[in-house]
C-alpha cells in the first residue's frame, strides 16, 4: 500500500484521494493499539484514513473518540454492533471526517449503523460541534426507546446545544466511569438499571434515595459529581393532582396537596409502585398497597408507614368514599390489554383512577373508569412530566412543555 501511495504523482493527487483502511473484527484495539494502528496507518501518506473496530461494550467506542482528535489527517471511525452505535451518532462532535447511515430498516439494517433518516431528521447530526453536549438514555435493551425523539427535539427548540442518544450499556459503573468527561452531561435511566444508579451517583437527591430508584442522573458542572434523582415520581404524583384538581395542563404543584389525607391504593410494589408509594405519602396520603407477591407489599407498606392488603381484598376494599386508585402494576400492559386490576363494578368507592402503563394508551382499567364517570389519569401523562422533569434537570432552563407534549401524543 505504502509504495502506491507514495508513488502518485502530484497531478494524480489533486484529482484522486487515497483512502487507508483497517478492518478489526470482533474486538476494538485499546487506545494505545490504536494509536500505533492509526499511526502506521499516516505514515502511508494516505489522504484519509479509515478504522472500523467491532464493540463488545458500548466503552469500546470511547477508544475511537481519544484517537479522532489526535489524527493527522481526516479519519472515518466506525464502531460496528449495536453497542457501538455512539461511534456514528456522536462522530461528528468529534471530529469524525464521515459517518454511515443506512437506507435499509427492519431486518436490513445492520447493527451500529443507524437509519440515514433518523441522523437527518432525529440527530441532525450536521448541527454537532465539539461543544454539544451530549445526553442519552442508558438502558438495556434500548432501541425501543422514544427519548431521542422527544429530547432531541426539545433541545432544537430552545437553541440547547445538546444531543439525546441511545446507550446499550451492560455495566452502568464501567460506562459512568469511562465516559466521565463533562461533555457526558447527563442521563436517562431505564430498566435494569434504576436501581444500581443509586449506587453510581456520588449524590442522590433524598426522594430518590427512598425510593431506591433512579431515573435521571445530572453531571454537576461545578465539580463534576454524578447526582441522581428520581422524575417518575414527581411525574406521577404531580399528575394525579392536577387531576384530583380538575387541570390538565402542567402546573407547578400549589402548597398544599389535594392528595393530603386522601386513601391512595397502590396496586404494585416494583419500581414505579416505590415511586408512588414515597410521593403520595411525602403528600400527606395514607397509602394502603397491594401486590401479586404479598412479601413486597407488606415491605413496601412499611417503609412508608401504610397498609399491605392482599390482592384478593382489593375488589371489597371500601373503607370509604373519595380514595385514588394507582395501577403500577404491568397488568393491563400490552400484550394483555384485556387484563384489569380492577374490574368496573368494584371501582364505585374512587373518585380518581391512574395508571402508570400507557401501552396501550387507554388500558382496560382507565377505559371502564372513564365509563364509571371517574377522573382518569393516564400513563402517558406521567411519562410526558417525568420527561419534562429530566429536560430541566439537564438543561436548567424550563422546558418546552406544549412541544413535548405534543410530540409524545404525536408520536408515541
Ligand atoms: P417492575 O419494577 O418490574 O414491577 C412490576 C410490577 O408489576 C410488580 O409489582 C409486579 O408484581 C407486577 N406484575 C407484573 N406482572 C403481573 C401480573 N401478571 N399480575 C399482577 N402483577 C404483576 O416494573 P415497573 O418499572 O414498576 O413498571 C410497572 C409498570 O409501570 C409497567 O407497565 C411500566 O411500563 C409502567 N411504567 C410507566 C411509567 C410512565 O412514565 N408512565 C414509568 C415507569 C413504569 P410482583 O412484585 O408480584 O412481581
Amino acid at each position: 500500500m505504502s509504495p502506491f501511495v507514495s508513488q502518485r504523482s502530484k497531478k494524480n493527487s489533486q484529482n484522486c484521494k487515497i483512502i487507508v483502511s483497517s478492518y478489526v473484527n470482533g474486538s476494538t484495539p485499546s487506545s494505545e493499539d490504536l494509536g500505533h494502528l492509526v499511526a502506521k496507518m499516516q505514515s502511508t501518506g494516505a489522504d484519509i484514513l479509515k478504522v472500523v473496530t467491532t464493540a463488545t461494550n458500548i466503552t469500546d467506542v470511547s477508544h475511537i473518540f481519544k484517537l479522532i482528535p489526535h489524527c493527522q489527517v481526516p479519519i472515518i471511525a466506525c464502531v460496528m454492533g449495536d453497542r457501538g452505535l455512539i461511534s456514528q451518532l456522536l462522530g461528528p462532535k468529534f471530529g469524525g471526517y464521515l459517518i454511515y447511515g443506512s437506507i435499509g430498516s427492519g431486518k436490513d439494517l445492520i447493527p451500529g449503523q443507524p437509519k440515514l433518516a433518523d441522523l437527518i431528521n432525529i440527530y441532525k447530526i450536521g448541527r454537532l460541534t465539539r461543544d454539544t453536549k451530549v445526553f442519552g438514555v442508558i438502558a438495556n435493551p434500548v432501541g425501543h426507546s422514544k427519548g431521542p425523539i422527544l429530547h432531541n427535539q426539545a433541545f432544537r427548540e430552545t437553541g440547547f446545544n445538546g444531543v439525546y442518544v441511545p446507550l446499550l450499556v451492560d455495566d452502568l459503573s464501567d460506562f459512568l466511569k469511562v465516559y466521565s468527561a463533562p461533555d457526558f452531561a447527563g442521563f436517562s435511566v431505564g430498566i435494569p438499571h434504576k436501581e444500581a444508579a443509586v449506587k453510581c451517583c456520588d449524590e442522590v437527591q433524598p426522594l430518590a434515595k427512598s425510593i431506591g430508584a433512579v431515573n435521571t442522573i445530572v453531571r454537576r458542572k461545578s465539580d463534576g459529581k454524578l447526582v441522581g434523582y428520581n422524575t417518575d415520581c414527581e411525574g406521577a404524583i404531580s399528575a394525579i393532582e392536577d387531576g384530583l384538581r380538575g387541570e390538565s395542563g402542567y402546573k407547578s404543584s400549589e402548597s398544599s396537596s389535594p392528595l393530603a389525607g386522601k386513601l391512595f391504593v397502590l396496586v404494585g410494589a416494583g419500581g414505579a409502585g416505590r415511586a408512588l408509594a414515597f410521593g403520595a405519602k411525602q403528600r400527606g396520603a395514607r397509602v394502603v398497597i397491594t401486590n401479586r407477591n404479598f412479601e413486597r407489599a407488606k415491605a413496601l407498606a412499611n417503609a412508608v408507614g401504610g397498609e399491605a392488603i392482599p390482592m384478593e381484598a382489593l375488589e371489597r376494599f371500601c373503607p370509604e368514599t373519595g380514595m385514588v386508585l394507582a395501577n403500577t402494576s404491568a397488568v393491563g400492559m400490552q400484550p394483555n390489554v384485556d387484563s384489569t386490576p380492577l374490574p368496573k363494578e368494584a371501582m364505585e368507592p374512587y373518585s380518581l383512577v391512574f395508571d402508570a402503563v400507557y401501552t396501550p394508551r387507554e388500558t382496560r382499567l382507565l377505559r371502564e373508569a372513564k365509563e364509571a364517570g371517574k377522573i382518569v389519569v393516564s400513563g402517558l401523562e406521567m411519562f410526558i412530566r417525568q420527561a419534562i422533569g429530566q429536560y430541566e434537570l439537564f438543561t436548567g432552563n424550563l422546558a418546552p412543555t406544549e412541544l413535548m407534549r405534543k410530540i409524545v401524543i404525536r408520536d408515541f
